[in-house]
């Protein structure tokens, strides 16, 4: 369900394991309906989820604003994988949060708040600076709003339109980190190296992997909570969890219960992908080996195109579009760069920022 550029990632990855894929999308330009057969309409038409299901033998989602209704209807009919619980507990952001704070993953303190008046109580408890994000349908930085002093919190609430929202305090972490992990249907574990992640104006931007300077510590840390969520959802498939690193550790910000941007350099980066495990675990196959050799930057390519037979004068450079028409903030491909450790990594995305700039 969904057809975007993971379906698309999905459908390239499923194709060497011989599976056939069919999507299900209202939009009939979708990315992967390039790959394989696309049934176009809205995810509440019964008729076309009936349809969609139809011969199936399982069934998965790759955009996490699917309404988890449909993904339940579904479900009546066909496996569905990651079960749907993850997929509502990821769309609410104050379920997911206290399902973090239940298991004891660490999380920055929050509050739902339904007014204003909520807003304010909140932040006595909470402090300042903090942010305010709507529960439902935020991505790439829409729906959020930082309050730095008590004067900023009408305009935050009017930026969220008086949404259903939590506020939480803002972190001050040291950087972004990703963990990709995967759980296969008899209860397997398998873990990516974690992932550095670069933003700006709330979109990703760039990552790096495996995340430089990451401590064992860290790295078990970003583990024992991914298996502690992975384990209570009775999960199956891929799971990221954003992390923020701190002086204090690591702090939870989200979920995703699905194939993840931070780790689409899994494709030439590692043993196996993280779509070619997804799709191992939801079939049960044993899970493909995660190991790492060598690093890998990715860039994801916003907005406007690049000139592709540039990009690929620097070597080692592996291009991937999805085929979508150009727009601000729009994700339209990603390129990853793969060499022996970092310092390497780092010099051809020198050399890519030069190109795509030129
Ligand atoms: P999100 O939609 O929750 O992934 O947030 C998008 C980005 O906003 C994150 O990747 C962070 O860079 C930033 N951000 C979100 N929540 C916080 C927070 N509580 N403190 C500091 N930065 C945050």
């Amino acid at each position: 369900m969904g057809a975007g550029q993971l379906g698309q990632m999905l459908v390239l990855a499923g194709a060497r394991l011989g599976c056939e894929l069919r999507f299900l999308s209202p939009d009939a330009d979708a990315p992967a309906g390039r790959f394989a057969e696309l049934i176009v309409a809205d995810y509440e038409n019964e008729a076309a989820l009936a349809h969609f299901a139809e011969g199936l033998d399982v069934v998965t989602y790759e955009f996490e604003s699917i309404p988890a209704a449909a993904v339940r209807s579904v479900a009546e009919k066909v496996e569905v994988y990651p079960p749907p619980i993850a997929l509502e507990t990821a769309q609410d952001r104050a379920q997911e949060k206290t399902c973090f704070e239940k298991l004891g993953i660490p999380t920055a303190p929050f509050a739902s708040v339904e007014s204003m008046r909520d807003v304010r109580e909140a932040l006595e408890r909470i402090g300042l600076p903090a942010v305010l994000k709507s529960r439902r349908l935020g991505y790439d930085g829409k729906g959020q709003a930082l309050i730095r002093s008590r004067d900023e919190i009408a305009a935050a609430w009017v930026t969220l339109a008086g949404a259903s929202s939590i506020v939480e305090s803002f972190v001050k972490f040291t950087r972004e980190l990703s963990l990709i992990a995967v759980r296969s249907r008899t209860g397997e574990t398998a873990f990516y190296p974690l992932v550095e992640n670069h933003h700006s104006d709330g979109i990703l931007r760039f990552s790096l992997a495996p995340a430089p300077n990451a401590s064992a510590a860290v790295r078990e840390a970003a583990e024992d909570y991914a298996r502690r969520l992975m384990n209570e959802l009775d999960y199956v498939g891929v799971l990221a969890i954003e992390l923020f690193e701190t002086a204090n550790g690591l702090v939870a910000n989200e979920m995703a219960p699905r194939v993840h941007n931070t780790g689409h350099w899994t494709i030439e980066g590692a043993d196996t992908s993280q779509f070619e495990n997804h799709l191992r675990a939801i079939i049960g196959l044993p899970l493909g080996s995660t190991q790492v050799d060598g690093a890998a930057g990715m860039v994801n390519v916003i907005g406007t195109e690049p000139d592709v037979r540039r990009l690929k004068q620097v070597d080692n450079v592996h291009v991937h579009m999805y085929g979508k028409a150009p727009a601000p903030r729009r994700k339209l491909g990603h390129i990853t760069v793969t060499a022996d450790d970092m310092d390497g990594v780092r010099n051809k995305m020198a050399q890519l920022r030069q190109a795509m700039s030129r």
